[in-house]
């Protein structure tokens, strides 16, 4: 028996989850249930992560969470519990299967079945986020070799798992060539030791035009964070309803499941809401924890439900449905299917008992590191960058010189073209000259010597070469 923290929400959190608990418990669930409050009274009680303290003791005991959608009040100051969840518990997989049920909810791609599987930790999302002058901020893009390896390979073990026959990668690395390269990188290295299993990688753009205009081609689809969270929407929406998906978040010690949707509070207390996305979470919950009889039957039991037409009212189209229901009724209809399967819709077979179990990412040794340079970011309120290089003049050494400036990311120095429009936050790369190596002494000495001439430096990023690679961006036009 496997002991799962279980936390109803608000709005129609707690029909959705008695909905759900009734129909995994009928079908043979093996589950002893500890429940914790999350949410909108938490908050209230002026618990700005929306969870106490000791809830999060029985989460980590657990290790397996099913979470109904919360409501996060309005106003500044209360940080998104879903957040704060995955990256606390390291929850670093955010898989979203999304397969229409056509002709029995509405969709324009009746084939469509695949799965995104999006990392759910990093990049953009790390929320580092600074101001630098009066007219830039910045947002760090991280992007880490573990975060990419774990979410490649947990896109291939599913892909495994479900007898799925390729996963293709979606980045952007024709622009972002270290971080998104990295993504791709790992996914190009990764796929050589899954040979059974196809592999294909499109740049983001017309990836993503595919996916919205032919799903069906696509079969298992990894991504970086904000990709995922846009597209894995798009998904889920083109595949029939957002509120029909469910989704897993995986991490190496704990997982967390739940809708896709949110707490929907207009819906609330009426015994109108659909529970299907909720059921799909603790499908997904119940093949996580080795108990894939009992999630398989439970799956071919609600896609008979949704074939013989019992709809609830987000999904309930005349002509198509037969039965409008209600919350409760559509959780009996589906006990009632419980051990029959659809005979339209293609039953599901879940490979018996094992739940996807991935090795622990190891660190690797450290590459030879060398330091090749520095760009010192400074702010000037000037338009000429000849102006500035001429300033910058004054702080180089004989062992160190200025050799680019650019203004977001493209070369205005020297030869820039006076057409290129400039804020007031400069990129100034210094490489060492005459044949001394660089040193950290050399970018102290920079920066202190900008100090006395009123420069204002703010910020550095050191160049690097890792085992001889250069490690950073070219100037754009350099
Ligand atoms: P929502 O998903 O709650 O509702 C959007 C629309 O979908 C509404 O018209 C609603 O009636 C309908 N809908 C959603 N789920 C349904 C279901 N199961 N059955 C039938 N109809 C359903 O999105 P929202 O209105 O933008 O957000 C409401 C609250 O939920 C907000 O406080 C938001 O912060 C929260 N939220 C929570 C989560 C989460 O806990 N994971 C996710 C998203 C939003």
């Amino acid at each position: 028996m496997a002991t799962i923290t279980v936390a109803k929400g608000d709005g129609i959190g707690p029909e959705i989850m008695d909905a759900t608990l009734s129909i995994i418990l009928a079908a043979g669930a093996d589950l002893q249930i500890e429940e914790i409050e999350v949410g909108e009274k938490v908050y209230l009680a002026g618990n700005t992560s929306g969870i106490a303290k000791g809830s999060w003791d029985t989460i980590r005991r657990n290790k397996v969470f099913l979470k109904a959608p919360i409501t996060t009040p309005q106003g500044g100051g209360y940080k998104s519990l879903n957040v704060t969840t995955r990256k606390f518990l390291g929850l670093y997989a955010n898989v979203r299967p999304c397969a229409s049920l056509h002709p029995f909810v509405r969709t324009k791609h009746p084939d469509m079945d695949l799965v995104i599987v999006r990392e759910n930790e990093e990049d953009l999302y790390a929320g580092i986020e600074h101001q630098q002058t009066d007219e830039v901020v910045q947002c760090l893009k991280l992007i880490s070799r573990p975060g990419c390896e774990k979410i490649v390979r947990y896109a291939f073990e599913y892909a495994r798992q479900y007898g799925r026959k390729k996963v293709t990668c979606f980045t952007k690395d024709n622009i972002m060539k270290q971080t998104d390269g990295l993504f791709h990188q790992v996914f190009e290295e990764i796929a050589q030791e899954y040979p059974d299993i196809e592999n294909e990688h499109w740049i983001i753009d017309i990836g993503a035009a595919k996916m919205a205009d032919t799903p069906e081609n696509f079969d298992v689809i990894v991504m970086p964070n904000l990709y995922g969270d846009v597209l894995s929407d798009v998904a889920a929406q083109i595949a029939g309803s957002v509120g029909l998906a469910g989704s897993a978040n995986i991490g190496e010690e704990c997982a967390m499941f739940e809708a896709i949707h949110g707490s929907a509070p207009r819906r609330a207390g009426q015994n109108l809401a659909n529970p299907s996305g909720l059921l799909q979470g603790a499908i997904m919950m119940l093949n996580h924890l080795g108990q894939t009889t009992v999630a398989e039957k439970v799956q071919n039991a609600w896609l008979k439900t949704i074939e013989e037409g019992i709809h609830t009212y987000d999904i309930y189209k005349e002509g198509t449905s037969k039965e409008r229901v209600g919350t409760k009724e559509f959780a009996q209809a589906v006990i009632a299917n419980l051990g029959q399967k659809p005979t339209r819709l293609k039953p599901v077979s879940y490979a018996k008992g094992s739940a996807l179990k991935l090795p622990k990412y190891q660190r690797k040794a450290p590459a030879r590191k060398e330091l090749l340079g520095v760009d010192v970011f400074v702010q000037w309120p000037g338009l000429n960058p000849d102006e500035l290089a001429q300033a910058l003049h004054n702080i180089q050494s004989e062992q160190v010189e200025l050799t680019m400036i650019t203004n977001r990311g493209i070369k205005v120095w020297p030869e820039g073209f006076q057409e290129t429009f400039c804020t007031d936050h400069w990129r100034c790369r210094f490489k060492p000259v005459n044949g001394y190596p660089m040193t950290k002494q050399h970018i102290i000495d920079l920066l202190s010597q900008a100090e006395g001439l009123n420069i204002d430096t703010i910020k550095t990023e050191n160049l690097y070469a890792f085992d001889g690679k250069q490690a950073f961006s070219m100037g754009q036009g350099q």
